[in-house]
């Protein structure tokens, strides 16, 4: 590792050999202290009446009081959320909860990076923001719509559930719903309204959730940028792990606005999909007492 000093802007001197002892003397005291500063004496080229002084400070001194920069702190904060990510090997789809990535007070970060990202599209759409008073705030508005609203579900943790044990040692077939779905499609952040249907066969084994928590685990899920085949089978995954049924069932019908205001302008168009998981695949009649009960 090199040892070599590091030279200081700012800390070279010209002084003229034939100066008074008083002001000779306090220049001596400044040159001392500075000598004391880098951790060395200056190197003094003596030219004519003049005296070149100058001061060299060490790499780790120099470093001591002159701190690098953090790299990182200057980066975006989705740049440094992006690089935990990747270095942790966990996936940041649209539809994909990274929660777990961002760290205290960096929300607020991301909201003001989302902001200033915006006004760039909006300048780029070539939108007279200052002028238009409609459009002043539309980049702060849309910010903080996508990250404390529409997609909120991908920045934080799931809802507390809490699970009770199947005291009763229910086992028939229950139904939740209609719990509405408010989402977005992946593929043009469009809104995507609907509704969803939930069908649970307990055993005595599993976990009972309070009714509520089935629309806050929907909310959290659908709360991010979705594909809707893709949303159930992760709505199934989350309501799975946390009561063990024997069987579940889920029933989703939406309308996607990428369809209405967009695209083909079809109206009417609705997209249902559905999971069935245990005794909902191996059992027909199961699946039709559901299938007929949500209608
Ligand atoms: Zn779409």
């Amino acid at each position: 590792m090199s040892q070599a000093g590091t030279s200081l802007p700012g800390l070279l001197f010209l002084t003229p050999t034939k100066i008074n002892p008083a002001t000779r003397e306090r220049w001596g005291t400044l040159v001392h202290l500075l000598g004391r500063a880098c951790g060395k004496s200056p190197d003094i080229v003596k030219f004519n009446h003049f005296e070149k002084l100058k001061f060299t400070m060490t790499t780790k001194k120099a470093t001591a009081i002159f701190p690098k920069k953090d790299a990182s702190a200057k980066r975006a904060v989705s740049e440094r959320v992006r690089a935990r990510l990747v270095e942790a090997g966990h996936r940041f789809n649209a539809n994909d909860n990274i929660a777990g990535f961002i760290h205290p007070g960096e929300l607020d970060e991301l909201r003001a990076e989302v902001e200033a990202r915006m006004q760039e599209v909006l300048n780029a759409l070539v939108i007279d923001t200052t002028g238009d008073h409609n459009t002043t705030e539309t980049a702060r508005r849309v910010a903080k719509m996508y990250v404390d609203e529409v997609f909120r579900g991908r920045y934080v943790d799931a809802p507390e559930v809490t699970s009770f044990p199947n005291v009763s040692k229910l086992n028939e077939l229950m139904i939740v719903g209609p719990i509405t779905v408010r989402s977005a499609c992946s593929h043009h952040l469009c809104p995507i309204m609907g509704k969803v249907w939930f069908g649970v066969l307990p055993n005595a084994n599993s976990d009972l959730i309070g009714l509520s928590k089935y629309a806050r685990l929907c909310d959290w899920v659908m709360s991010r940028p979705q594909i809707q085949e893709e949303a159930v089978v992760m709505l199934a995954d989350e309501l799975e792990r946390r009561i063990h049924p024997d069987g579940l069932a889920i029933v989703m019908e939406a309308s996607h606005f990428c369809m209405h205001w967009r695209g083909v302008k079809d109206d009417k168009s609705l997209m249902t999909s559905s999971v069935m998981r245990g005794a909902f695949l191996r059992n027909p009649n199961l699946r039709l007492e559901f299938l007929s009960l949500i209608k």
